[in-house]
């Protein structure tokens, strides 16, 4: 038996653990002494290894190239030189005959690692000679790097998740960490424990608010409401740090103007809170000697996300809360890499390294290290996975190269998003397991899994992490990286690596953020986090320190826009609101931990819908009965979970099962700025069966 170090492939958290491996099987998995995880795992850490044994559960694995030579036919197997060539051959076309911004491809945020996210993106930039390419922060977390860079200048966590149990007020913003990183969930109970104050703003008494000091239960969807009305009471009692916003902050003006009509009192219709409660929240918070804020999904996933990041961010500057240990905000990344994903330019508008596509230096730059004409190099931000169904219905996307994401699961609106799979000409989709969208697939590229290769992942703190191969896969697969740079190749562009530190090195050559963090240092210190510009850095726990901010002007920028209601509002034909939410078993589109078995055992019922008791006595719903939950967009099957810690007036579905996928209910409302839709708001109506 042999112990192989690994980093969990499930949440941001970062966890490190051991495979214990016999032979060429995982046995176990052990909890590892890794900076954010300190000898804990959750569930998923410690039994979502299972797939790699081929338990076959749910979804089965791809074991070998396919191709669908015909709209219609049947997948056929093919040998890997056969799918190279084809695949090479149809992209070429579709790039001669309608452009590259024709083709569309995407990085994945989970278990292929940061080498091969800059592999896509090159091949995307260097081959395609597109932006075209993104990733799943789309749907998740892009409000806050779009709100961040604007603030703050950097998109990311300002502070490390161990650091979390340090600070002296947690405010828990639209984030039930309990169910989405348990691991930083055991941070906040320890902060408790330390003798924080912990301040929770959700609809829903989710865990976290069960310990916490005060629960704000906001009306959904009044996000913006509330968080100017938490800028107003700092200004109005004065509870906001005049010395350091007048130093380090621009804008205070313009930000009192723009949340003047903002009082607790003037808002209480919108948010259903009492003036009091939103006093009391922002006296904790402002006399806090240390006080950090957090947030996920509760937060970005409206169509005016982008707007509420910058007003928690203002909270911070306003307070004095960044720039040191035990302070800061904290958007904590759902997938496990989608940092990373983001940190290796994944993302239309940005090269690794957050360095811009628009930026002419830096086109040159990175032409010149892949050794093609700048002049090639697109010179405009690139299209977003969320606007790809609508571009294919209008015949500008043709094309789409999928690396390890299911959208036909996990994107809103799946009726939509179905109309605009149909209309694409050429759709390649690699991955581990035959999900929704490597159903209608032309080709399918099978790829090792987690565990079956080593690399580099980021975890939600800016922290890099080294992770390694434990077994050889079973079936006749490649590493992402090594397909991407085959169909490269065979469109006429000599892509090879060696290894996946080869890339890294590369990569980093391009990128002074990362430029010190090396294999060698990723080795001795288990977790550096970036910035890391030389090779005697050691990496930066907490950003922006003697509040140095990254912003052009290096000051934090204070901001504030007026509420705006979500898009579809409840009505007498769809009285309720729905929210999308996570459940603690599985993760994601659930293909990896759905194929384990003992995840699949503790979570093994499809689909639910939470309610409040009130609203089931209205609707004749009884608990556990089965139910129909209508939008104006389709009807899916579901279990009423009837529970008061459900705010009356909503219901609470998870996206990650096919029966009862909620995703066929919600709406594509985007933000303006990040394009993420509206998951967390729109109008259904529940009826027993
Ligand atoms: Fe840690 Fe997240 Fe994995 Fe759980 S799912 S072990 S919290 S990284």
């Amino acid at each position: 038996m042999k112990k192989i170090t690994s980093v969990c492939p499930y949440c941001g958290a970062g966890c490190k653990l051991k495979l214990v491996v016999d032979g060429n099987k995982i046995v176990r998995a052990e909890a590892a002494p890794g900076a954010t995880n300190e000898n804990q795992l959750c569930l998923k850490g410690y039994y979502g290894w299972d797939f790699l044994n081929d338990t076959r559960l749910l979804t089965p694995r791809l074991t070998q190239p396919m191709i669908r030579y015909e709209k219609g036919g049947k997948l056929q197997p093919v040998s890997w030189e056969e799918a190279i060539r084809y695949t090479a051959k149809r992209l070429a076309q579709i790039k001669a005959e309608h452009g590259p911004r024709a083709i569309m491809t995407t990085g994945s945020s989970r278990g292929t690692g940061n080498e091969t996210n800059y592999v896509m993106q090159k091949f995307a930039r260097a081959v395609i000679n597109t932006n075209n390419v993104d990733c799943c922060a789309r749907v998740c977390h892009g409000p806050s790097v779009a709100g961040l860079q604007a603030t703050l200048g950097n998109g990311a966590m300002s502070n490390a998740i161990s650091d979390i149990e340090n600070s002296k007020c947690l405010l828990v913003f639209g984030y039930n960490c309990a169910d989405s990183h348990p691991i930083v969930a055991r941070r906040v109970l320890k902060a408790k424990q330390n003798g924080a104050k912990i301040i929770v703003c959700d609809p829903r008494k989710i865990e976290t608010a069960r310990i916490a000091d005060q629960h704000l239960q906001l009306k959904n969807g009044s996000n913006m409401a509330l968080v100017n009305a938490f800028g107003y009471v700092l200004l109005e009692e004065e509870l906001y740090d005049k010395e350091y916003v007048a130093r380090y902050t621009e804008g205070l003006e313009a930000y009192r103007e723009a949340v003047k009509a903002y009082a607790p009192e003037a808002v209480a219709h919108l948010t259903g809170l009492s003036a009091q409660q939103i006093r009391q929240a922002m006296r904790t918070y402002a006399a806090a000697p240390s006080a950090t804020i957090m947030w996920g999904m509760g937060v970005t996933q409206f169509g005016q996300a982008v707007d509420v990041v910058k007003g928690l961010a203002s909270l911070a500057l306003l307070t004095g809360n960044l720039g040191r240990e035990h302070v800061g905000v904290g958007p904590v990344r759902g997938q496990n890499n989608v940092q990373g994903a983001c940190d290796m330019g994944v993302l239309p508008d940005f090269f690794p390294g957050y360095q811009k596509v628009t930026d002419p230096q830096a086109r040159e730059k990175f032409a010149r290290a892949w050794g093609i004409d700048p002049a090639a190099m697109d010179n405009q931000t690139g299209v977003r996975i969320t606007e790809v169904p609508h571009l294919a219905l209008q015949g500008k996307v043709k094309a789409y190269y999928i690396m390890g994401e299911d959208p036909l699961q996990t994107e809103a609106d799946l009726g939509l998003v179905r109309e605009g799979f149909a209309a694409l000409d050429f759709v390649v989709v690699q991955d581990i397991f035959m999900t929704k969208t490597a159903e209608v697939a032309d080709v399918l590229l099978p790829a090792t899994a987690w565990g079956e290769h080593g690399g580099v992942f980021t975890c939600a703190d800016r922290g890099f992490q080294r992770f390694e191969k434990a077994v050889e896969p079973q079936y006749d697969v490649k590493r992402d990286w090594e397909i991407i740079s085959l169909i490269a190749s065979e469109m006429g562009y000599p892509m090879h690596y060696d290894s996946n530190q080869q890339i890294w090195d590369e990569m980093r050559e391009l990128c002074p953020l990362f430029y010190g963090v090396t294999y060698e240092k990723m080795g001795d210190m288990g977790h550096v986090q970036w910035p890391c510009p030389t090779l005697d850095h050691p990496g930066t726990p907490y950003l922006y320190h003697d509040n140095r901010f990254a912003t052009p002007s290096g000051k934090g920028q204070l901001f504030a826009a007026p509420w705006r209601a979500p898009a579809e509002r409840p009505d007498s034909d769809y009285p309720l609101v729905l929210c999308t939410v996570r459940e603690v078993g599985h993760y994601s589109c659930r293909s990896m931990t759905g194929n384990c078995a003992a995840l699949q055992t503790l979570a093994d019922e499809p689909g639910f819908v939470q309610m409040h008791p009130q609203d089931a006595e209205m609707l004749g719903v009884r608990d556990s009965q089965l139910v129909w939950v209508s939008s104006r967009r389709g009807r899916v099957i579901s279990r009423a979970e009837v529970n008061e810690r459900i705010n009356p007036g909503a219901v609470y579905m998870t996206y990650q099962w096919w029966i009862g996928a909620c995703n066929e209910l919600t709406q594509d409302n985007l933000d303006p700025i990040s394009g993420t839709p509206e998951t967390k708001y729109c109008a259904v109506k529940v009826e027993a069966i």
